[in-house]
């Protein structure tokens, strides 16, 4: 399986560098909506998260809440949508036969109706959250139904199955390979889960929204900036299930590291270690024998704050 690493999704949130550190330059803090764009063997193209869509770009009111549009400030740029990637990369709307989703937040669901021949794969909690727009005024917020509300195929789960490297897990996802599966991270809100992907060269956790901040996954001495943390505590539905969820993944990465690559949905330098990550493979695959040397060993050591 291959796996494309895409932002569909620019925000340029209010607190500048408060957000995402004092090492990332000058200008607005960015933040990024990572999706992945799989193509299967026999399953054609799954979306993981689909960031904004076309018509959030094009007309954002009201299908995205004032109070986030104001907060988030997303940059509304139609290239970056999921859908205009798809196209880029050769194939159509209609390729895209599966969407598996971490959570329903506006910035994770806005380009589902651009794939409107998708089954959509969501853990039942979640679409029941956002359903019912749980969570007074943050869930009004955070699900915008006009998202998702116009003949979109739902799939949904309850956990069962073999468990994944000890985490609860859905397996075996209708019409999908069994190398995809979702692991609930609850806490961010009450049906969130990441998805695992065994692609070539080992497994790989989209963790959504479980953290925001590369270095909260140092395993040493995890640390996030202030913004980013008061961001995640005004939009937590369970503390206690979100931190113990965190701790969780830092075990795995210290015990399994080498093996499974963790990156969550909004750090801009983590997609760039992921994209420039995929590319090294890629090359390596096309001239057998040379060895890949990982990129990560160049990256930036972030200093948070
Ligand atoms: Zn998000």
């Amino acid at each position: 399986m291959k796996v494309h690493h895409l932002n569909c999704g620019t925000m340029c949130p209010v607190g500048g560098r408060l957000m995402d550190g004092p090492d990332r330059g000058s200008g607005p803090a960015r933040l990024v909506c990572h999706c992945l764009l799989i193509e299967t063997d026999r399953s054609g193209l799954v979306l993981v998260d689909t960031g904004l869509g076309i018509q959030d770009v094009r007309s954002p009111r009201p299908r995205l809440s004032r109070f986030f549009m104001t907060l988030n400030r997303p940059q509304l740029i139609e290239e970056e949508t999921a859908l205009r990637q798809v196209e880029r990369l050769g194939f159509r709307a209609g390729d895209v036969r599966h969407i598996v989703i971490t959570h329903l937040d506006f910035d994770h669901a806005g380009g589902i109706e651009d794939f409107p021949q998708a089954m959509v794969h969501v853990y039942g909690t979640e679409l029941a959250a956002a359903r019912e727009r749980r969570g007074g005024m943050t869930g009004r917020g955070r699900y915008r139904p006009l998202q998702w509300d116009q003949g979109v195929h739902f799939q949904t789960y309850e956990v069962g199955g073999d468990a994944w490297f000890g985490f609860q897990s859905v397996r075996n996802l209708q019409g999908l390979p069994p190398e995809i599966a979702m692991v609930p991270l609850i806490g961010h809100t009450w049906g969130h889960c990441g998805i695992a992907i065994r692609a070539e060269g080992g497994w790989m956790l989209h963790a959504g929204d479980a953290y925001f901040y590369i270095s909260e996954m140092d395993t040493a001495s995890p640390r996030c900036t202030p913004g980013l943390r008061f961001y995640q505590w005004m939009m937590e539905v369970d503390r206690s299930a979100r931190l113990a969820n965190q701790e969780r993944l830092r075990l795995l990465k210290r015990e399994r590291g080498p093996e499974i690559r963790i990156f969550c949905a909004h750090d801009a330098v983590e997609l760039q270690g992921a994209q420039s990550h995929a590319s090294v493979a890629e090359r390596a695959a096309a001239r057998p024998g040379q060895r890949v040397i990982s990129p990560e060993a160049g990256m930036p050591a972030s200093r948070g704050l």
